[in-house]
């Protein structure tokens, strides 16, 4: 049973702050590939990424819902999928790091994300990012206690932008179990972040390549142990996946207001095309996928912060509707709108922008995968 929700005065103070920088800035951003760097350091002032996070780590002492909260106000002001892609890499990462983090991580790395610092994750290679195993980036150990860390990311949300990473690498010398969680200063010598790729959409959320050429890294610097990282990557991530459904719904929500006020409008066959039945279908399949999303996305956060085995199975499943529910409602603006929804403008933006989500985060089929492992475990687990 859910036993929190979004706070609706953080909801409303986060909308009208983003509807007044985000929103406004969203079109130049787009046009200039980049990541609205204006608008992030605003929405980190207001106290954004504070707000989950301890007292004592520079944080307001909050949950995870009250950050959910201001999320949703800053999807549904902001109105922009890709700004909200990039806060969704920052908050995964503070999370990470408030939960694996040693005491001195945390001192370290989180007020620096606080305060307007962008941060990414990078797992994803040339090799692959469903199959994380089949990374190569590789540290040795050096005699003075640090590791040389050597490896090419690529496709990283916040790559071009970003001021530090938590980068997933091997560390041979292990052994067979060797996948390892390092924190870099995207600063630091050795790190070149490449320019931005140039995707369909989501050109708010640049992503881009990190490569690394011998960087010193710290032992203090691990996240968790040698060895640990895909397990660890795979917990962390969680709350990524069920922040794409918090936002599919968030983002939605004005649009589909927009869409029923259109049916009201537009008329054919001498009624207004609300009228039609086949039209108020397609308006109710996405209030239903909508709908769906938010509360399974919603059940999916509670089930992670109370550590219930179905987590990782939940926030799956609201990863999974995420794309599809924001991939059904940009594609119900454009059926709606008729050819005014196909013009190039904020329809198809909206749609390729949405298209975006079926891969990153996770694609669809490893969200199928990932269920049907945890249902077997939770059925073995009975
Ligand atoms: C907008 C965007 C932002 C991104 N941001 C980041 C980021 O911040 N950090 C990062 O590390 N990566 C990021 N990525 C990369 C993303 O994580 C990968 O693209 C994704 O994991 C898929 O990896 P791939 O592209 O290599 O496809 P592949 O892994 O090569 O998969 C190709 C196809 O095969 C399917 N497939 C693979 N294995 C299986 C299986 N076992 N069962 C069924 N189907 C399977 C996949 O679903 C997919 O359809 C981002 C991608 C996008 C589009």
């Amino acid at each position: 049973m859910i036993t929190h929700f979004s706070d609706p005065a953080l909801r409303t103070r986060f909308h009208d702050l983003a509807a007044t920088t985000v929103a406004k800035r969203a079109d130049d951003c787009t046009a200039e590939h980049r990541l609205d760097l204006d608008s992030w350091q605003e929405i980190s002032a207001a106290g954004i990424w504070k707000l989950p996070v301890a007292e004592e780590l520079g944080g307001s002492g909050g949950t995870w819902w009250d950050f959910a909260a201001a999320f949703e106000g800053v999807a549904a002001g902001g109105r922009d999928l890709g700004f909200c892609l990039s806060m969704v890499a920052q908050a995964g990462l503070i999370r990470s790091l408030s939960t694996y983090g040693t005491p001195d991580q945390r001192q370290y790395w989180i007020p620096r994300l606080l305060n307007g610092e962008v941060g990414a994750t990078a797992l994803t290679e040339t090799t692959g990012g469903s199959d994380v195993t089949r990374i190569k980036s590789a540290a040795t150990s050096a005699p003075d206690g640090t590791y040389r860390l050597t490896g090419h990311k690529d496709h990283i949300t916040n790559g071009p932008a970003a001021d530090l990473a938590l980068i997933l690498g091997r560390v041979p010398e292990a052994g067979k179990r060797d996948i390892t969680l390092f924190l870099v200063d995207l600063h630091a010598q050795g790190v070149t972040r490449g320019a931005p790729e140039d995707m369909m959409g989501n050109r708010t959320s640049p992503t881009g390549p990190i490569a690394l050429d011998d960087v010193r890294v710290e032992s203090r610097n691990i996240l968790g142990e040698i060895g640990g990282g895909v397990d660890l990557i795979y917990d962390t991530i969680a709350l990524d996946r069920l922040l794409y459904g918090i936002l599919a719904a968030s983002y939605l929500d004005p649009m589909l207001d927009e869409i029923l006020a259109y049916t009201q409008q537009r008329q054919a066959f001498r009624v207004p095309i609300g009228e039609h039945q086949y039209v108020q279908g397609r308006v109710t399949d996405a209030k239903f996928a909508l709908e769906s999303t938010r509360w399974v996305s919603y059940g999916a956060l509670d089930a992670l912060l109370q550590q219930r085995p179905e987590a990782s199975l939940m926030c799956s499943v609201a990863k999974y509707h995420a794309g599809e529910t924001l991939k059904l409602g940009t594609e119900t603006a454009l059926r709606v709108y008729g050819h005014l929804g196909y013009m190039e403008g904020p329809h198809t933006k909206a749609l390729k922008d949405a298209l975006g989500a079926v891969i990153a985060g996770g694609t669809a089929e490893m969200q199928r995968k990932n269920v049907f492992n945890q249902m077997r475990s939770l059925q073995h687990a009975a």
